[in-house]
Protein backbone atom coordinates (compact mmCIF):
# COMPACT_ATOMS: atom_id res chain seq x y z
CA UNK A 1 0.00 0.00 0.00
CA UNK A 2 2.84 2.17 0.69
CA UNK A 3 5.53 0.77 -1.46
CA UNK A 4 6.86 4.17 -3.26
CA UNK A 5 6.70 5.89 -0.67
CA UNK A 6 8.61 3.45 2.00
CA UNK A 7 11.34 3.33 -1.59
CA UNK A 8 11.66 7.38 -2.01
CA UNK A 9 12.48 7.51 2.04
CA UNK A 10 15.25 4.77 1.54
CA UNK A 11 16.73 7.39 -0.67
CA UNK A 12 15.88 10.31 1.47
CA UNK A 13 17.58 9.05 4.73
CA UNK A 14 21.19 9.44 2.46
CA UNK A 15 20.91 12.72 1.67
CA UNK A 16 18.80 14.35 4.48
CA UNK A 17 18.95 13.98 8.19
CA UNK A 18 16.20 11.72 9.46
CA UNK A 19 14.78 11.95 5.74
CA UNK A 20 12.47 14.97 6.75
CA UNK A 21 13.05 18.49 6.18
CA UNK A 22 10.66 19.06 9.32
CA UNK A 23 11.15 16.35 12.33
CA UNK A 24 7.42 15.50 12.88
CA UNK A 25 7.17 14.63 9.27
CA UNK A 26 9.06 11.75 9.83
CA UNK A 27 5.85 9.27 11.48
CA UNK A 28 8.31 8.20 13.78
CA UNK A 29 6.16 8.19 16.85
CA UNK A 30 3.48 6.25 15.25
CA UNK A 31 5.88 3.98 13.97
CA UNK A 32 5.81 4.43 10.34
CA UNK A 33 7.99 5.15 7.47
CA UNK A 34 6.55 8.62 6.30
CA UNK A 35 4.26 9.12 3.09
CA UNK A 36 5.16 10.93 0.33
CA UNK A 37 2.56 13.32 -1.15
CA UNK A 38 2.44 13.49 -5.09
CA UNK A 39 -0.42 16.37 -4.57
CA UNK A 40 -3.31 17.83 -3.17
CA UNK A 41 -6.82 19.28 -4.28
CA UNK A 42 -9.58 20.60 -1.84
CA UNK A 43 -10.10 18.45 1.23
CA UNK A 44 -7.58 15.87 -0.14
CA UNK A 45 -4.15 14.64 -0.92
CA UNK A 46 -3.03 11.54 -2.98
CA UNK A 47 0.17 9.76 -1.94
CA UNK A 48 3.17 8.62 -4.69
CA UNK A 49 1.36 5.10 -4.22
CA UNK A 50 -2.49 6.59 -5.15
CA UNK A 51 -3.86 6.66 -2.36
CA UNK A 52 -6.23 9.20 -1.35
CA UNK A 53 -6.79 10.97 1.84
CA UNK A 54 -9.00 13.53 3.25
CA UNK A 55 -6.74 15.65 4.61
CA UNK A 56 -7.21 16.68 8.59
CA UNK A 57 -3.52 17.89 8.99
CA UNK A 58 -3.89 20.93 5.82
CA UNK A 59 -0.16 21.47 5.90
CA UNK A 60 -0.05 21.76 10.10
CA UNK A 61 -2.54 24.92 9.85
CA UNK A 62 -1.94 27.14 6.65
CA UNK A 63 -4.68 25.99 4.19
CA UNK A 64 -7.74 27.06 5.38
CA UNK A 65 -9.08 26.73 2.24
CA UNK A 66 -8.42 23.29 1.37
CA UNK A 67 -5.40 22.28 -1.51
CA UNK A 68 -5.18 24.02 -5.06
CA UNK A 69 -7.73 26.78 -3.99
CA UNK A 70 -8.10 28.28 -7.75
CA UNK A 71 -8.15 32.02 -6.93
CA UNK A 72 -5.20 31.54 -4.55
CA UNK A 73 -3.39 30.10 -7.67
CA UNK A 74 -4.41 32.59 -9.63
CA UNK A 75 -3.08 35.45 -7.50
CA UNK A 76 0.15 33.39 -7.69
CA UNK A 77 0.32 32.91 -11.59
CA UNK A 78 0.00 36.51 -12.12
CA UNK A 79 2.29 37.11 -9.64
CA UNK A 80 4.66 34.84 -10.71
CA UNK A 81 4.21 36.15 -14.57
CA UNK A 82 5.85 39.85 -13.02
CA UNK A 83 8.65 38.29 -11.40
CA UNK A 84 9.80 35.93 -8.16
CA UNK A 85 11.72 38.55 -5.98
CA UNK A 86 13.04 41.67 -6.18
CA UNK A 87 14.36 42.93 -2.80
CA UNK A 88 12.36 46.27 -3.53
CA UNK A 89 9.31 47.74 -2.44
CA UNK A 90 5.85 46.29 -3.78
CA UNK A 91 2.28 47.66 -3.69
CA UNK A 92 1.11 44.20 -2.09
CA UNK A 93 2.89 44.71 0.93
CA UNK A 94 1.24 47.67 1.66
CA UNK A 95 -2.06 46.37 1.08
CA UNK A 96 -1.39 43.34 3.09
CA UNK A 97 -0.56 45.15 5.91
CA UNK A 98 -3.50 47.09 5.81
CA UNK A 99 -6.16 44.46 5.32
CA UNK A 100 -4.03 42.88 7.92
CA UNK A 101 -4.52 46.27 10.27
CA UNK A 102 -8.15 46.50 9.86
CA UNK A 103 -9.40 42.59 10.82
CA UNK A 104 -6.66 43.33 14.10
CA UNK A 105 -7.39 46.52 15.47
CA UNK A 106 -3.86 46.03 17.85
CA UNK A 107 -1.78 45.32 14.99
CA UNK A 108 -0.98 49.37 13.72
CA UNK A 109 1.91 48.52 11.92
CA UNK A 110 3.46 44.89 10.98
CA UNK A 111 6.33 43.60 9.44
CA UNK A 112 6.29 40.54 6.97
CA UNK A 113 9.30 37.43 7.18
CA UNK A 114 8.80 33.73 6.01
CA UNK A 115 8.23 32.34 8.99
CA UNK A 116 6.35 31.68 12.13
CA UNK A 117 10.06 30.94 13.77
CA UNK A 118 11.11 34.52 12.13
CA UNK A 119 8.21 36.19 13.45
CA UNK A 120 8.61 34.83 17.43
CA UNK A 121 12.53 35.53 17.30
CA UNK A 122 12.19 39.05 15.73
CA UNK A 123 9.12 39.81 18.22
CA UNK A 124 11.08 39.76 21.09
CA UNK A 125 13.90 40.77 20.10
CA UNK A 126 12.02 43.87 19.89
CA UNK A 127 10.17 43.25 22.95
CA UNK A 128 13.70 43.75 24.58
CA UNK A 129 15.07 46.00 22.33
CA UNK A 130 12.19 48.11 23.54
CA UNK A 131 11.92 47.24 27.15
CA UNK A 132 15.77 47.21 28.16
CA UNK A 133 14.78 44.24 30.17
CA UNK A 134 16.54 40.14 29.09
CA UNK A 135 13.66 37.65 30.34
CA UNK A 136 10.78 36.13 28.68
CA UNK A 137 7.65 34.15 30.12
CA UNK A 138 6.36 31.28 28.23
CA UNK A 139 4.18 28.73 28.97
CA UNK A 140 4.71 24.44 29.39
CA UNK A 141 3.69 23.42 25.86
CA UNK A 142 3.38 26.18 23.85
CA UNK A 143 5.43 26.01 20.74
CA UNK A 144 6.60 29.39 19.10
CA UNK A 145 9.39 28.16 16.59
CA UNK A 146 12.22 26.46 17.00
CA UNK A 147 14.39 29.72 17.89
CA UNK A 148 16.52 29.19 20.88
CA UNK A 149 14.75 31.08 23.30
CA UNK A 150 11.55 28.82 22.84
CA UNK A 151 12.75 25.53 22.39
CA UNK A 152 12.29 24.90 26.06
CA UNK A 153 8.87 22.92 26.99
CA UNK A 154 8.05 23.53 23.56
CA UNK A 155 4.90 21.15 22.70
CA UNK A 156 4.55 18.31 20.47
CA UNK A 157 7.09 17.87 18.07
CA UNK A 158 10.13 18.38 21.17
CA UNK A 159 7.29 16.15 23.21
CA UNK A 160 7.09 13.55 20.42
CA UNK A 161 10.68 13.04 20.54
CA UNK A 162 11.45 13.73 24.58
CA UNK A 163 14.02 16.18 23.64
CA UNK A 164 14.05 18.49 26.73
CA UNK A 165 14.44 21.71 25.15
CA UNK A 166 17.36 21.03 22.60
CA UNK A 167 21.17 20.48 22.82
CA UNK A 168 22.66 23.18 21.15
CA UNK A 169 20.62 26.23 23.01
CA UNK A 170 23.10 27.45 25.31
CA UNK A 171 22.46 27.72 29.64
CA UNK A 172 22.53 31.48 29.03
CA UNK A 173 19.82 31.67 26.37
CA UNK A 174 17.71 29.24 28.04
CA UNK A 175 18.28 31.16 31.64
CA UNK A 176 16.61 34.29 30.24
CA UNK A 177 13.25 32.30 29.20
CA UNK A 178 10.89 31.62 32.19
CA UNK A 179 8.22 28.60 32.11
CA UNK A 180 5.02 29.06 33.44
CA UNK A 181 1.92 26.52 33.30
CA UNK A 182 -0.87 27.35 31.28
CA UNK A 183 -4.31 28.26 32.37
CA UNK A 184 -2.38 28.76 35.87
CA UNK A 185 -2.79 32.45 36.89
CA UNK A 186 -0.44 32.02 40.08
CA UNK A 187 2.65 30.23 38.15
CA UNK A 188 2.76 33.57 36.37
CA UNK A 189 2.20 35.82 39.45
CA UNK A 190 5.22 33.76 41.16
CA UNK A 191 7.74 34.34 38.36
CA UNK A 192 6.95 38.11 37.83
CA UNK A 193 7.39 38.87 41.54
CA UNK A 194 10.94 36.20 41.54
CA UNK A 195 11.86 38.22 38.78
CA UNK A 196 10.57 42.28 39.53
CA UNK A 197 11.63 44.77 36.81
CA UNK A 198 13.65 42.36 34.75
CA UNK A 199 11.22 40.97 32.31
CA UNK A 200 10.39 42.32 28.53
CA UNK A 201 7.68 40.39 27.72
CA UNK A 202 4.93 37.13 28.22
CA UNK A 203 4.43 35.27 25.36
CA UNK A 204 1.77 32.56 24.41
CA UNK A 205 -0.67 30.75 22.38
CA UNK A 206 -4.15 32.32 23.20
CA UNK A 207 -5.36 28.68 22.69
CA UNK A 208 -2.45 26.25 22.75
CA UNK A 209 -2.94 24.06 19.58
CA UNK A 210 0.69 22.60 19.72
CA UNK A 211 -0.16 19.95 22.82
CA UNK A 212 -3.23 18.99 21.83
CA UNK A 213 -5.82 21.74 21.72
CA UNK A 214 -6.17 23.68 25.43
CA UNK A 215 -8.39 26.27 25.78
CA UNK A 216 -8.19 29.28 28.15
CA UNK A 217 -10.33 28.69 30.96
CA UNK A 218 -11.45 30.91 34.36
CA UNK A 219 -10.64 34.60 32.47
CA UNK A 220 -7.03 33.02 31.68
CA UNK A 221 -6.22 35.79 29.26
CA UNK A 222 -8.04 38.71 30.62
CA UNK A 223 -6.23 37.95 34.36
CA UNK A 224 -2.72 37.67 31.55
CA UNK A 225 -3.64 41.30 30.25
CA UNK A 226 -3.87 42.61 33.53
CA UNK A 227 -1.20 41.48 35.38
CA UNK A 228 1.58 41.62 32.37
CA UNK A 229 -0.07 45.63 31.99
CA UNK A 230 0.40 46.35 35.76
CA UNK A 231 4.22 44.97 35.89
CA UNK A 232 5.14 47.02 32.27
CA UNK A 233 5.59 43.32 30.54
CA UNK A 234 4.63 43.38 26.94
CA UNK A 235 2.25 40.49 26.36
CA UNK A 236 2.50 39.04 22.97
CA UNK A 237 0.32 36.32 21.64
CA UNK A 238 1.84 33.84 19.28
CA UNK A 239 -1.43 33.70 16.31
CA UNK A 240 0.99 31.79 14.09
CA UNK A 241 -2.25 29.11 14.00
CA UNK A 242 -5.18 30.47 16.01
CA UNK A 243 -4.87 33.50 13.45
CA UNK A 244 -7.76 34.03 10.67
CA UNK A 245 -7.98 30.14 11.85
CA UNK A 246 -10.88 31.03 14.76
CA UNK A 247 -12.05 34.59 13.57
CA UNK A 248 -11.71 37.04 11.21
CA UNK A 249 -9.88 39.01 13.94
CA UNK A 250 -8.15 36.01 15.45
CA UNK A 251 -8.02 34.80 18.97
CA UNK A 252 -7.66 37.97 20.50
CA UNK A 253 -11.17 39.47 18.47
CA UNK A 254 -12.63 36.15 19.90
CA UNK A 255 -11.80 36.75 23.61
CA UNK A 256 -11.56 40.45 23.27
CA UNK A 257 -8.28 40.91 24.44
CA UNK A 258 -5.71 43.37 22.64
CA UNK A 259 -2.25 42.18 23.52
CA UNK A 260 1.08 44.29 23.07
CA UNK A 261 2.50 42.24 19.69
CA UNK A 262 0.87 39.81 17.87
CA UNK A 263 3.32 37.10 15.95
CA UNK A 264 1.25 35.47 12.22
CA UNK A 265 1.98 32.72 10.06
CA UNK A 266 0.50 29.98 8.50
CA UNK A 267 -2.63 31.09 7.29
CA UNK A 268 -1.26 34.30 6.08
CA UNK A 269 0.90 32.84 3.41
CA UNK A 270 -1.88 31.45 1.66
CA UNK A 271 0.09 27.74 1.54
CA UNK A 272 3.62 29.57 0.49
CA UNK A 273 5.86 30.79 2.94
CA UNK A 274 5.51 33.80 5.46
CA UNK A 275 5.33 34.86 9.01
CA UNK A 276 4.36 38.35 9.83
CA UNK A 277 4.71 40.30 13.49
CA UNK A 278 2.97 43.50 14.60
CA UNK A 279 1.52 45.24 17.09
CA UNK A 280 1.15 49.31 18.84
CA UNK A 281 2.80 51.65 16.47
CA UNK A 282 5.07 53.05 19.09
CA UNK A 283 6.87 49.33 19.63
CA UNK A 284 7.28 48.48 16.06
CA UNK A 285 8.45 51.85 15.33
CA UNK A 286 11.31 50.47 17.35
CA UNK A 287 12.15 48.25 14.30
CA UNK A 288 15.13 49.37 12.28
CA UNK A 289 15.37 51.27 10.02
CA UNK A 290 13.26 53.68 11.70
CA UNK A 291 14.54 52.36 15.01
CA UNK A 292 17.80 50.52 16.81
CA UNK A 293 16.32 47.01 16.45
CA UNK A 294 17.62 45.48 13.92
CA UNK A 295 15.61 43.10 11.73
CA UNK A 296 15.78 42.04 8.01
CA UNK A 297 14.88 39.40 5.67
CA UNK A 298 16.15 39.12 1.29
CA UNK A 299 13.17 37.48 0.59
CA UNK A 300 10.44 38.88 3.55
CA UNK A 301 7.18 40.24 1.65
CA UNK A 302 7.99 38.05 -1.49
CA UNK A 303 5.89 39.06 -4.12
CA UNK A 304 4.51 35.41 -4.61
CA UNK A 305 3.91 34.85 -0.98
CA UNK A 306 2.01 38.75 -0.85
CA UNK A 307 -0.08 37.43 -3.36
CA UNK A 308 -1.22 33.94 -2.17
CA UNK A 309 -1.57 35.44 1.38
CA UNK A 310 -3.38 38.69 0.60
CA UNK A 311 -6.30 36.31 -1.36
CA UNK A 312 -6.52 33.60 1.02
CA UNK A 313 -7.09 36.14 3.86
CA UNK A 314 -9.29 38.78 1.93
CA UNK A 315 -11.58 35.55 1.17
CA UNK A 316 -11.69 35.52 4.96
CA UNK A 317 -12.84 38.87 5.50
CA UNK A 318 -16.77 38.63 5.73
CA UNK A 319 -16.05 35.68 8.46
CA UNK A 320 -18.79 33.58 6.45
CA UNK A 321 -15.76 30.80 6.15
CA UNK A 322 -16.25 30.61 9.92
CA UNK A 323 -20.10 29.37 9.92
CA UNK A 324 -19.12 26.77 7.95
CA UNK A 325 -16.29 25.61 9.35
CA UNK A 326 -17.70 25.97 12.86
CA UNK A 327 -20.76 23.96 11.24
CA UNK A 328 -18.35 21.00 10.21
CA UNK A 329 -16.24 21.07 13.46
CA UNK A 330 -19.34 20.47 15.66
CA UNK A 331 -20.38 17.21 13.22
CA UNK A 332 -17.50 16.14 13.02
CA UNK A 333 -17.59 16.40 17.11
CA UNK A 334 -20.66 15.32 17.73
CA UNK A 335 -20.03 12.16 15.54
CA UNK A 336 -16.36 11.29 17.13
CA UNK A 337 -18.10 11.64 20.68
CA UNK A 338 -20.94 9.69 19.97
CA UNK A 339 -18.41 6.45 18.43
CA UNK A 340 -16.04 7.02 21.62
CA UNK A 341 -19.33 7.10 24.11
CA UNK A 342 -20.50 3.46 22.00
CA UNK A 343 -17.10 2.12 22.56
CA UNK A 344 -16.55 3.19 25.68
CA UNK A 345 -13.39 4.81 24.96
CA UNK A 346 -12.39 7.83 27.63
CA UNK A 347 -11.48 11.04 25.82
CA UNK A 348 -11.24 14.74 25.97
CA UNK A 349 -12.22 16.58 23.30
CA UNK A 350 -11.54 20.30 22.87
CA UNK A 351 -12.65 22.08 19.55
CA UNK A 352 -13.02 25.89 18.83
CA UNK A 353 -14.64 25.88 14.93
CA UNK A 354 -12.28 24.08 12.82
CA UNK A 355 -9.35 23.67 15.03
CA UNK A 356 -9.84 20.75 17.18
CA UNK A 357 -7.87 17.68 19.28
CA UNK A 358 -8.65 14.76 20.88
CA UNK A 359 -6.74 13.25 23.45
CA UNK A 360 -7.52 9.40 24.93
CA UNK A 361 -7.47 10.01 28.18
CA UNK A 362 -10.19 9.75 31.38
CA UNK A 363 -8.86 13.32 32.35
CA UNK A 364 -10.18 16.78 30.69
CA UNK A 365 -7.18 18.21 28.87
CA UNK A 366 -6.56 21.83 29.92
CA UNK A 367 -2.88 22.19 30.75
CA UNK A 368 0.16 20.38 29.36
CA UNK A 369 -0.22 17.56 31.69
CA UNK A 370 -3.39 16.42 30.93
CA UNK A 371 -2.67 16.79 27.26
CA UNK A 372 0.49 13.95 27.98
CA UNK A 373 -2.18 11.68 29.66
CA UNK A 374 -3.61 10.93 26.54
CA UNK A 375 -2.53 7.87 25.20
CA UNK A 376 -0.14 7.90 22.46
CA UNK A 377 0.24 3.73 21.97
CA UNK A 378 -3.81 3.44 21.56
CA UNK A 379 -3.38 6.70 19.24
CA UNK A 380 -0.53 4.84 17.09
CA UNK A 381 -3.37 2.57 16.66
CA UNK A 382 -5.95 4.36 15.63
CA UNK A 383 -3.89 6.54 13.53
CA UNK A 384 -2.52 3.82 10.99
CA UNK A 385 -6.17 2.23 10.79
CA UNK A 386 -7.34 5.61 10.00
CA UNK A 387 -5.21 5.95 6.98
CA UNK A 388 -6.24 2.70 5.70
CA UNK A 389 -9.29 3.78 5.50
CA UNK A 390 -8.33 7.34 3.98
CA UNK A 391 -8.19 9.68 6.84
CA UNK A 392 -5.30 11.35 7.15
CA UNK A 393 -4.46 12.77 10.77
CA UNK A 394 -1.27 14.15 12.17
CA UNK A 395 1.46 11.60 12.81
CA UNK A 396 1.38 12.22 16.61
CA UNK A 397 -0.68 11.81 19.29
CA UNK A 398 -0.26 15.41 20.91
CA UNK A 399 -1.34 17.38 17.55
CA UNK A 400 -4.36 19.61 16.39
CA UNK A 401 -6.52 18.67 13.88
CA UNK A 402 -7.69 21.46 11.43
CA UNK A 403 -10.75 21.64 8.44
CA UNK A 404 -10.72 23.66 5.94
CA UNK A 405 -13.91 25.01 3.95
CA UNK A 406 -12.98 22.42 1.17
CA UNK A 407 -14.08 19.92 3.39
CA UNK A 408 -18.32 18.72 2.95
CA UNK A 409 -20.21 17.19 4.72
CA UNK A 410 -19.52 13.86 2.90
CA UNK A 411 -16.17 14.35 3.90
CA UNK A 412 -17.34 14.32 7.51
CA UNK A 413 -19.40 11.54 7.43
CA UNK A 414 -16.88 9.24 5.35
CA UNK A 415 -14.74 10.36 8.74
CA UNK A 416 -17.10 9.50 11.52
CA UNK A 417 -17.51 6.00 9.62
CA UNK A 418 -13.92 5.73 9.46
CA UNK A 419 -13.47 6.58 13.07
CA UNK A 420 -15.85 4.18 14.21
CA UNK A 421 -14.01 1.03 12.45
CA UNK A 422 -10.66 2.51 13.48
CA UNK A 423 -11.14 2.54 17.29
CA UNK A 424 -12.66 -0.37 17.43
CA UNK A 425 -9.79 -1.98 15.75
CA UNK A 426 -7.46 -0.16 18.25
CA UNK A 427 -9.37 -1.01 21.65
C1 LIG B 1 3.91 26.67 13.57
C2 LIG B 1 4.06 27.60 14.69
C3 LIG B 1 5.18 28.45 14.81
C4 LIG B 1 6.36 28.34 13.89
O1 LIG B 1 6.04 28.65 12.58
P1 LIG B 1 7.00 28.09 11.40
O2 LIG B 1 6.43 28.73 10.18
O3 LIG B 1 6.85 26.61 11.44
O4 LIG B 1 8.37 28.53 11.70
C5 LIG B 1 5.18 29.40 15.81
N1 LIG B 1 4.16 29.50 16.67
C6 LIG B 1 3.08 28.69 16.60
C7 LIG B 1 1.96 28.88 17.57
C8 LIG B 1 3.00 27.71 15.63
O5 LIG B 1 1.96 26.88 15.60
Amino acid sequence: MYNKSKELYKQAIKKIPGGVNSPVRAFKSVNMNPLYIDHGRGSKIYDVDGNEYIDYVGSWGPLIHGHCEPDIQNAIMEALKKGTSFGACTEKEIKFASLISDMYPSIEKIRFVNSGTEATMSAIRLARGYTGKNKIIKFDGCYHGHGDSFLIKAGSGVITFGIPGSPGVTPETAGNTLVAQYNNIDSVKNLITENKGQIAALILEPIMANAGLILPINNFLENLRNLTEEAGILLIFDEVITGFRIAPGGAQEYYGISPDLTTLGKIIGGGLPVGAFGGKKEIMDYLAPEGPVYQAGTLSGNPLAMAAGLKAVTMLKNGLAYKKLDQLGAMLENGLKSNLEKLSIPYSFNRVGSLMGLAFTKQKVVDLKTAMSSDAVFYSKYFKEMLKMGIYLAPSAYEAGFISTAHNEEDIEKTIRASYQSLKSAI
